[in-house]
């Protein structure tokens, strides 16, 4: 009888091998003996199912012909078609989109979607590029994937560098192939071919939501904390709005230029205007200016990430002063950074759980397309507040039970769900 340990042949590194991938192997090994699963089934959940590699030609404006790496990758299949967004970056590879596309499984799972995680991209530098290259990059990308992807197969959606015309254009060329309009293909469409309503904001909704539930356990309100939030784009940018809706006070902001403060709390309307006419918070009337660096660091309740990953780090985690941290962007605190902030008592806010609702409404949007039946904004966000919901007190839940941190049981939760979905159906054939 041939055992595990006698067959294995592979000695060299598997394709994906990449310190993103390393990151997000670790964590799941951190989280899986809390999670009680079967050893085998363990095993299926630390390789991604499929990942292609595939070219990308197109004729630059130049005339010349220039080949574009690009990259799919699908985690797990078995809750469902894969979904995951599309990025255009000089660093995307096939580790880091096999990172992204196991945390984004955990995501979906944790969130009860009928999910499994995938991510994508193309290495390329999108800022050097016209619009005619891009379209002719997306459009082309599409017709390689068109194996792979498909309203039951895998679903795509906007990541870094891409938006909702990225969408469209995809969208349009896989509903040419198969010769009819096809919305279900992506999601962070337009509204005008079948996007949601409430898309845009769904991501730095979700935050708040999310924040909120948590000052409710904390035994806090969430108005009366004062808030910090690192990134003032899609996510950061909503979520600094919706606090200040519901009465909080945000005292400092940062985007790609530096952070502007005012300990007295910050106008973000008016804030928001300033950026769309001057291209940054910079120069903001009435608050002072200060450092990236400087801004994570300031005395407030509440830290809100939503800018890059890689923000909090073994270096400056023990001088961060909030009592929580919200994870609105993907992997802002080390490995490292965790530890420290755990022995500090600050809660954190995971990631995957976090910034779900983007994902949560981008299944919305599927659902929707699907049943050419089209939601109203009231109805999607109320949905969604009860999808962040059930998700946040199964985590708070779990981690109270077993001592964990938020991070480790929000892991704890998803892979339990896609783990009891591979013991259901067992091993084909
Ligand atoms: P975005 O491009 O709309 O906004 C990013 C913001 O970060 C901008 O304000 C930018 O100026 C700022 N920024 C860039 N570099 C910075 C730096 N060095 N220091 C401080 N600020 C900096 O992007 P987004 O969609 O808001 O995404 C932000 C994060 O949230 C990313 O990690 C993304 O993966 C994650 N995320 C986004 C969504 C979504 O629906 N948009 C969903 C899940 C996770």
């Amino acid at each position: 009888m041939a055992r595990a340990a006698d067959i294995a042949v592979e000695t060299a590194p598997l394709e994906w091998e990449a310190p993103l991938w390393r990151t997000a192997v670790a964590q799941l090994e951190q989280a899986l003996p809390h999670a009680n699963i079967d050893p085998g089934t363990a095993e299926r959940l630390r390789y991604p199912e499929h990942a292609a590699i595939v070219s990308v030609p197109i004729t630059l404006d130049s005339g010349e012909t220039r080949i574009f790496p690009g990259y799919r990758v699908q985690h797990s299949r078995v809750l469902g078609p894969t979904k995951g967004g599309i990025r255009y970056d000089p660093h995307v590879s096939l580790g880091e989109c096999s990172a992204l596309a196991m945390w984004m499984t955990w995501k979906c799972a944790l969130l009860r979607l009928p999910y499994g995680g995938a991510k994508g991209g193309i290495r390329c530098n999108p800022r050097v590029l016209s619009r005619g290259e891009v379209e002719r990059l997306t459009r082309r990308f599409t017709v390689e994937l068109r194996s792979m992807i498909g309203p039951q197969e895998d679903i795509p959606a906007p990541d870094m560098a891409t938006d909702e015309q990225t969408m469209a254009w995809m969208m349009d060329t896989y509903s040419m192939q198969v010769g009819h309009a096809m919305p279900e293909i992506v999601t962070g469409k337009p509204v005008s071919v079948g996007g949601s309503v409430f898309r845009h904001e769904a991501t730095g909704a979700g935050v708040v939501m999310v924040i909120s539930r948590a000052c409710a356990r904390l035994g806090w309100t969430l108005a009366g904390q004062r808030y910090v939030v690192q990134g003032f784009g899609k996510v950061g940018g909503v979520a600094a709005l919706e606090l200040a809706d519901q009465g909080a006070t945000v005292i400092g902001v940062a985007d790609y230029s530096g952070g502007v403060a005012a300990e007295s709390g910050l106008d973000i309307p008016a804030l928001q205007r300033w950026v769309g006419e001057h291209g940054s918070v910079q120069g903001f009337p009435g608050a002072r200016g200060l450092t990236n660096a400087e801004l994570l660091e300031l005395p407030c309740d509440v830290l809100v990430l939503a800018a890059l990953e890689e923000q909090v780090t073994g270096k400056n985690a023990a001088r961060l002063q909030a009592r929580m941290i919200a994870e609105g962007a993907n992997g802002p605190t080390t490995v490292e950074a965790d530890a420290i902030l755990a022995e500090k008592g600050i809660v954190v806010l995971p990631d995957i759980l976090t910034n779900a609702g983007g994902v949560t409404v981008s299944y919305f949007e599927w659902v929707q397309d699907l049943g050419r039946l089209f939601w109203g904004r009231d109805e999607i966000r109320r949905r969604l507040d009860e999808k962040m919901s059930d998700a946040f007190d199964r985590v708070w839940d779990l981690a109270d039970e077993k001592g964990l941190t938020l991070r480790s049981a929000a892991l704890v939760v998803g892979i339990r769900e896609v783990a009891a979905a591979l013991d259901a159906r067992g091993l084909y054939p």
